[in-house]
């Protein structure tokens, strides 16, 4: 394999760091914690019903109104199925505080609200929360454990070695999760980067165009600038492989990506689409300039020897089109290539080592027309 090209910076790619939220997750988060919400309320409704639980006095009114506010806020949280970050933080502090009115309410906490029930929203925050909000609400949790299990003990000392206990336990099991949580999130990052990447040359693949495409197409849309597609296709690369073996052949196409990467600009889309053939995507304000930057690619390849001196060629077809509104992107821009991949073929008949254009949609004998200048 060869070294990385310098075209791989890819938007939204980092397979170091997990991915940002997305509406996936938001959606994920909400229903996960309305879930929560809904399960410790109606577990914790289930003390009402039974005798000496409650201490007497407002305690059962405040600990009833306390479940019922819990059922309302699971049940709008799952019917809007969206929640922002800071909201989701406050809740898991909310789940915090909710253990101490419980418990204030609660005549043998030690009986019936044992520090246990900060389960709930101690997986809430290792599964949804940042580091820095973790960390708060780990500290939440072990003042909590004390606050609530002070009136049980006569002794500081006892009291000190069991809410330690369990805070540990419970903010054990919380950075476990989080850990967890990590490096799931970074593994299935990296494993997205790599199925976009094609692993002999580093360039991007055709999955990653398909990606791209509606981003590209929109973007062009809204400037007002066209699309162009350029199919490459290395000549005679058959013959190479036959003459000097594979593994040359596989160096020569390191080193055409390498070049090719260092000669699209930053905002082209560059992918080994096939075999010895790569795709370039871009906006372009007219034909005219998707025909120089074909002309640039192509000098750059002719120009390329691979680490023990082999050089190769290629033929380059253009295509360009305007994107027009309520037009599937992808479809529409592999019919694009596909029109390019036509010219290339003409390029190819034209004799090779040139460029030559897709003049419109017309059927592919009128359509095409060959740089006769390109040939150098
Ligand atoms: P033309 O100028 O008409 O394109 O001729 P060509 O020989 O390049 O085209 P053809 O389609 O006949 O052969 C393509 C060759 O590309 C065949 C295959 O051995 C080679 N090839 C495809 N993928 C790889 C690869 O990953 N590594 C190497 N070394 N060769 C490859
Ligand atoms: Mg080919
Ligand atoms: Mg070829």
């Amino acid at each position: 394999m060869t070294g990385r090209p310098p075209h791989t910076a890819a938007p939204g790619e980092s397979p170091a760091e997990p991915a940002a939220a997305t509406g996936a997750d938001s959606r994920v988060a909400a229903l996960s914690l309305a879930a929560l919400l809904v399960i410790g309320a109606l577990m914790g409704s289930a003390n009402l019903l039974v005798d000496g639980v409650l201490r007497d006095g407002p305690a059962p009114w405040a600990y009833g109104t306390t479940m019922l506010a819990l059922l309302l806020l699971g049940a709008d949280l799952a019917s809007r199925r969206r929640i922002g970050r800071l909201q989701t933080v406050a809740l898991v502090l909310l789940g915090d505080l909710t253990y101490l009115v419980v418990v204030l309410c609660i005549a043998d906490p030690l009986r019936y609200a044992t520090p246990l029930m900060l389960l709930f929203p101690s997986l809430a925050a290792a599964w949804f929360l940042d580091l820095r909000p973790l960390c708060v609400h780990l500290f939440v949790t072990t003042a909590v454990c004390v606050a609530a299990l002070w009136p049980s003990y006569d002794s500081t000392l006892g009291l000190l070695v069991q809410a330690g206990v369990s805070a540990c336990t419970l903010n054990a099991a919380a950075v476990g999760v989080f850990v967890l949580r990590r490096r799931v999130q970074r593994l299935l990052a990296a494993t997205q980067a790599l199925s976009r990447r094609d692993p002999l040359t580093g360039l991007h693949n055709r999955r990653y165009l398909d990606e791209q495409a509606p981003r590209l197409w929109r973007q062009a849309r809204r400037e007002g600038t066209s699309v162009s597609a350029l199919v490459l296709d290395l000549d005679h690369f058959k013959q190479l492989n036959d003459e000097f073996g594979h593994a040359v052949g596989d160096s020569v196409l390191g080193a055409v990506a390498g070049a090719l990467s260092a000669t699209v600009r930053p905002a082209d889309l560059l992918a080994r689409t096939g075999g010895e053939e790569l795709v370039v995507l871009g906006a372009v304000g007219d034909v005219a300039e998707a025909r120089r930057l074909a002309e640039r690619l192509r000098t750059a390849v002719s120009a390329v020897r691979s680490p023990d001196g082999h050089a190769v060629t290629a033929s380059v077809g253009v295509a360009v089109a305007r994107p027009a509104d309520g037009e599937d992107p992808v479809a529409r821009l592999w019919r694009l290539v596909d029109r390019a991949d036509i010219a290339m073929y003409e390029a190819k008949r034209g004799g090779r080592d040139r460029v030559a254009e897709a003049v419109s949609d017309l059927p592919r004998a009128l359509g095409v027309r060959v740089q006769e200048s390109a040939r150098t």
